[in-house]
C-alpha cells in the first residue's frame, strides 16, 4: 500500500507535526491525511513530542495484544461474568480497556476520546464496542490492528445491562468495602454516567488506582467528558503536563488523532463544503440543540441566536428603511452561516431575515443547513453519519455559537480549535440575557465533575484543585483552562 513517508512533497503538514502515523494506505480512508490540510487554517497548536512518541509506542503495544493476538486470546480465555476471584490467573501481559457505546454521537466522542487518554495513562488497550454503528463512522486509528472489540467478547453476553447494581461496578464494591488488594478480580465496571456516584467518578485516584491498576480487564460506560478530572491525580497530572503542555489542547489532539470520518462521511463533508462554504470569505456555524421535547422549533431560541449574533458582531444588524439607501460598499464581503439544528426552521428564518431586508455591513450572508432530522436517531447509520459530517463542517468554521450542554457542540469547537460563543440554557420559554458568553478555552466542559478533588484534596472543592481546571462559563461542570 502507498504510504506517505515524505512531508516535505505535500502542501501543509498532512502528519500534522507526527500525530499521526504514516503507517497507513490513504485511499481507504481519505478523511485520514486530507483533512488537515485541504480545508482547515492549519492549526496553532502543535503535539508536543512527548504525545507524539506516546502514541507511537501506543500503536505498538496495541499490535501486540489487539484482537487477534495470542495476548488477547490468553487475555480473553477465563473471563466470564461470575469468574471467582483469581488475581494470578489472569496475570497476562497485556491489560485492557473496553469502551461502551452509549448515548448520542457526541456524548460517544467525547467518552471515547476520556477512555483513551485513560488508556494511555495506564498503559492499557482501549478496545471499542462495535455492536452500534462506530464502525460505519470511523476510520481505524492504529496501523496493523484494530481497535474494534470482537462480538465474541466474552463479557458482552450479559442479561442485565452494565449498571450500578452489576456485581462487579467498581464504585458499588467500593460502597459495600466488598474489594481490597487482596482480591483483585479480573474484570471491573466503571460506571461514569451522570448518575455516576462519588465512589464511581473517584476512580482516577491514586489510592483507587493502586487497586484497579492491577485488574487485567476495565469496562467503561460513561457519557461525559471526565479529562479535566484525571488531573487531580498528582502522578497523572505529571505525565499529562508533558504530554499536552498547553492544557486546553487535549481534546483537540485528541480528536484530530482518533476520529477519521469514513469516506462514506467524509464524501458528505467535501461535497457541501466545496458547494456552500468554500467561496465565503468567512464561514460562521451556529449550532442549534433543543434539549425540550425532541427539539424542534422555539421563537425564544431563535431571539436567542439572534441576539448573541448580533450583539457579538458576528451577525450584522438589520438596516432601516432610511439606511438600506445608502451604499455601503463596492465589493460586499460574503458570509456563509452554517446552521445545524434537528430542526430545520431556523435557517429558514435566518435566511429570510437576511434575503428581506439589507444589513447596516452591507455584507453578503448566505445562510445554508445540510439536515433538519427533527429528531433524534443515534444508531440509524445514515442519521449518524449526517451527524458525524455536520460536527466536523461545523469545525471548518472561522467563528462558531454552539448550544451550552450539547455535546455535539463540543466536539465541533475543539475539533476545530475554536473558543465558542455559548448560548445559555433557556428557562421559562424567555430568552436569556445575556444571550450567550465567550469561552475563554476550546475544551469541552465535565458536565457532572466529582464535588471535590482526590485523596490530599478531599476537602477541597473540585473547581479549586488546580488553577488549570475550573468551573465552566455556562453551566455547572469543569473545565481545561
Ligand atoms: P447532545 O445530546 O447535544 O449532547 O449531543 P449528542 O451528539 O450526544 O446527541 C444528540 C444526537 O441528536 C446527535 O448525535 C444526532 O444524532 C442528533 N442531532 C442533534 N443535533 C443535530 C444536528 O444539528 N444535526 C444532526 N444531523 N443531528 C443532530
Amino acid at each position: 500500500a502507498a504510504t506517505i513517508n515524505d512531508e516535505s512533497e505535500t502542501p501543509g503538514d498532512k502528519l500534522i507535526g507526527g500525530l499521526l502515523t504514516a503507517d497507513f494506505d490513504e485511499g481507504s480512508c481519505l478523511s485520514r491525511y486530507h483533512k488537515n490540510f485541504l480545508y482547515r487554517k492549519p492549526s496553532p497548536y502543535k503535539p508536543s513530542e512527548y504525545l507524539v512518541s506516546k502514541l507511537r509506542s501506543y500503536e505498538m503495544i496495541h499490535k501486540r495484544c489487539g484482537p487477534g493476538t495470542k495476548a488477547y486470546k490468553e487475555a480473553t480465555k477465563h473471563l466470564s461474568h461470575d469468574e471467582s476471584y483469581n488475581a494470578s490467573r489472569s496475570d497476562g501481559e497485556c491489560r485492557y480497556v473496553v469502551w461502551l457505546a452509549d448515548y448520542g454521537l457526541g456524548n460517544r466522542l467525547l467518552t471515547l476520546a476520556s477512555v483513551f487518554l485513560y488508556a494511555l495513562l495506564t498503559d492499557r488497550v482501549i478496545l471499542v464496542d462495535n455492536r452500534k454503528d462506530i464502525g460505519d463512522l470511523l476510520c481505524e486509528p492504529f496501523p496493523g490492528t484494530s481497535w474494534l472489540l470482537p462480538l465474541d467478547f466474552p463479557l458482552m453476553k450479559y442479561t442485565y445491562g452494565y449498571n450500578k447494581d452489576y456485581p462487579r461496578c467498581y464504585g458499588t464494591m467500593e460502597e459495600n468495602h466488598s474489594i481490597n488488594s487482596t482480591s483483585i478480580p479480573p474484570h471491573l465496571y466503571l460506571h461514569n454516567l451522570h448518575d455516576s456516584r462519588d465512589s464511581d467518578k473517584m476512580f482516577f485516584c491514586q489510592k483507587d488506582q493502586s487497586l484497579i491498576d492491577k485488574v487485567p480487564w476495565l469496562i467503561f460506560r460513561a457519557n461525559v467528558y471526565f479529562v479535566p478530572s484525571l488531573w487531580f491525580n498528582p502522578t497523572f497530572q505529571a505525565e499529562l503536563t508533558k504530554l499536552f503542555p498547553q492544557k486546553e489542547t487535549v481534546f483537540h489532539h485528541l480528536a484530530r488523532y482518533l476520529f477519521h470520518p469514513k469516506n462514506q462521511v467524509w464524501d458528505i463533508v467535501t461535497k457541501y463544503y466545496h458547494d456552500h462554504l468554500s467561496k465565503a470569505e468567512e464561514r460562521l456555524g451556529i449550532q442549534i440543540r433543543v434539549f425540550r421535547d425532541q427539539g424542534g422549533y422555539y421563537q425564544h431560541v431563535m431571539d436567542q441566536v439572534i441576539s448573541c449574533t448580533q450583539r457579538e458582531k458576528l451577525l450584522p444588524e438589520l438596516a432601516t428603511q432610511e439606511e438600506s439607501k445608502v451604499n455601503i460598499s463596492n465589493t460586499p464581503k460574503l458570509k456563509a452561516v452554517l446552521v445545524t439544528s434537528l430542526s430545520p426552521e431556523y435557517s429558514k428564518k435566518l435566511e429570510n431575515m437576511f434575503s428581506e431586508r439589507s444589513n447596516l455591513t452591507g455584507e453578503i450572508i448566505e445562510v445554508y443547513q445540510p439536515s433538519g432530522e427533527r429528531y433524534q436517531q443515534t444508531d440509524k447509520k445514515q442519521h449518524d453519519q449526517k451527524a458525524l459530517a455536520e460536527m466536523y463542517l461545523l469545525s471548518l468554521t472561522d467563528n462558531i455559537v454552539t448550544s451550552s450542554r450539547s455535546t455535539f457542540g463540543y466536539v465541533a469547537y475543539s475539533l476545530g480549535a475554536l473558543k465558542p460563543w455559548l448560548l445559555y440554557l433557556p428557562n421559562d420559554l424567555k430568552a436569556p440575557d445575556p444571550p450567550c458568553v465567550r469561552s475563554t478555552s476550546m475544551e469541552p466542559c465535565f458536565l457532572t465533575p466529582p464535588t471535590h478533588g482526590c485523596d490530599a484534596d478531599l476537602g477541597t472543592e473540585s473547581g479549586k484543585v488546580v488553577p488549570f481546571v475550573r468551573y465552566c462559563e455556562d453551566i455547572w461542570g469543569l473545565k481545561l483552562y
